[in-house]
């Protein structure tokens, strides 16, 4: 088997993050967050049956300690086919030697999320939306790296200002998890950036001159990948501009690497309220033991938590997975938010399906279930136009001074609402 495709990845280190010595103090250089030798102790301490079972099989001789710090989780990422193929077969999946050669949008699964995907069938839904295939090499009409368009709305480097009152900081390009379908592919492409505190300056100085933007998104790459103290530096100087509002953070670290989520690092995100996070959630199954303790330590900070979940052929794209997601989150205090039309990144085609499957989806969760647990099924427009809504037809036309609307069993009703 070749296995050149991100063999020599690494994960980031202080080198990686440029001048964060200088621009902090000499306290960070006590935090050496990827060290090979050093764990520090971690209070997350929940290993779900399945995924204890896993460790006890491929990691004999991992301490609780160690499986739960999230230093440990990333160092022992599965990052290369030839590693993977311990635990997946591989070869049924997919032309594994091609792919290896193709260097496309790298690999990296944690171990904890490994053992989600180990014993279940191929075709498995959270093993198609993490592990490559083949069908990542061919690129349809119509599909682009940046379909977005973000770089052309990039004021300055990596900040993207879209809409009027807020902008999207882009902090870095690394991942706990690539998903094969990421909008950002473009970004998380080197699998070994942190971009560090060098290259948010221009963008802290732009939020800082721009007195109309109220809300600030840093996403990625995911930003909870980075070190506590760069977190912190981040939240920090966005929440001492007076005019931004809310912070909010987009991020899948909850789902593919609950362990980030220790009270330590929890009690600095509380600091910086009032504080939103947007949690990227594809399946029901991500829902576990360790990720509803994690979301549960968010909450009670006082976070705000929504969902954003991509629709998914064969993954996720049906009534019955969406509505279990949709309730799950809702029990763990996430309000699902947003249902996104897979985005059109070169080689995702086999991921994406027809908008009907989206309208569809939203008819048979409205009315159903609570109010709350329905998301907003959305197109990201491709050209940079922003999202936008999409909604089954419920208002049917006019009758007089009535206007005619269906209901969710189909049920058409008048509503008096004259022509003046
Ligand atoms: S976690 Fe987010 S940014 Fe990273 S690969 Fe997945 S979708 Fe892309």
């Amino acid at each position: 088997m070749n296995d050149s495709l991100q063999e020599s990845a690494e994960p980031p280190s202080n080198n990686d993050l440029g001048l964060i010595e200088i621009q902090l103090g000499t306290d960070v250089t006590e935090e050496i967050p990827f060290s090979k030798t050093e764990i520090p102790s971690s209070d997350f301490d929940i290993i779900n049956p399945v995924t204890s079972a896993f460790r006890k099989k491929f990691f004999p001789l991992a301490t609780d300690k160690q499986w739960n710090s999230w230093r440990w989780q990333i160092q022992n990422s599965y990052s290369s086919f030839k590693k993977l193929s311990e635990i997946l077969d591989l070869e049924n999946i997919d032309d594994v030697d091609f792919l290896a050669k193709s260097r496309k949008l790298p690999l990296r699964i944690t171990p904890y999320y490994a053992s989600l995907l180990y014993g279940t069938p191929n075709n498995y839904a959270l093993t198609k939306s993490v592990v490559p295939s083949k069908l990542e090499l061919i690129v349809s009409p119509e599909e682009e790296s940046d379909p977005l368009h973000e770089e052309s709305m990039c004021p300055v480097y990596n900040l993207v200002h879209r809409y009027p009152d807020r902008v999207l900081l882009l902090s870095t390009g690394f991942c706990s998890v690539y998903c094969r379908y990421c909008t950002r592919s473009h970004m998380v492409l080197k699998d070994k950036k942190h971009y560090g505190v060098k290259a948010w300056e221009n963008s802290i100085e732009y939020i800082k001159n721009n007195p109309q933007i109220r809300d600030v998104v840093i996403s990625g790459g995911d930003p909870l990948t980075m070190p506590d103290k760069h977190i912190e530096f981040l939240l920090s100087s966005i929440r001492a501009i007076p005019h931004v509002e809310i912070i909010r953070i987009g991020t899948k670290v909850p789902v593919a690497l609950p362990q980030r989520i220790t009270n330590n690092f929890i009690k600095m995100l509380k600091k910086h309220s009032p504080l939103y996070m947007s949690i990227h959630f594809i399946h029901p199954d991500e829902i576990t033991a360790e990720v509803s303790e994690a979301c549960s330590r968010i909450a009670n900070a006082g976070i705000v938590m929504g969902s954003q979940t991509v629709l998914l052929k064969d993954i996720n794209d049906n009534v019955e997975t969406m509505k279990e997601l949709m309730l799950k989150l809702l029990k763990n205090r996430i309000r699902p938010y947003y249902i996104y039309q897979c985005d059109p990144i070169p080689g995702s085609s086999h991921f994406r399906t027809p908008v009907a499957k989206g309208l569809e989806i939203i008819q048979g969760l409205r009315g159903f279930i609570s109010g709350y647990a329905v998301p907003h099924y959305v197109i990201d427009t491709p050209g940079g136009g922003g999202k936008i809504p999409l909604l089954p037809e419920y208002y049917l036309g006019r009758d007089g001074d009535y206007i005619l609307i269906r209901n969710f069993e189909g049920n058409t009703y008048k509503y008096y609402d004259p022509v003046k």
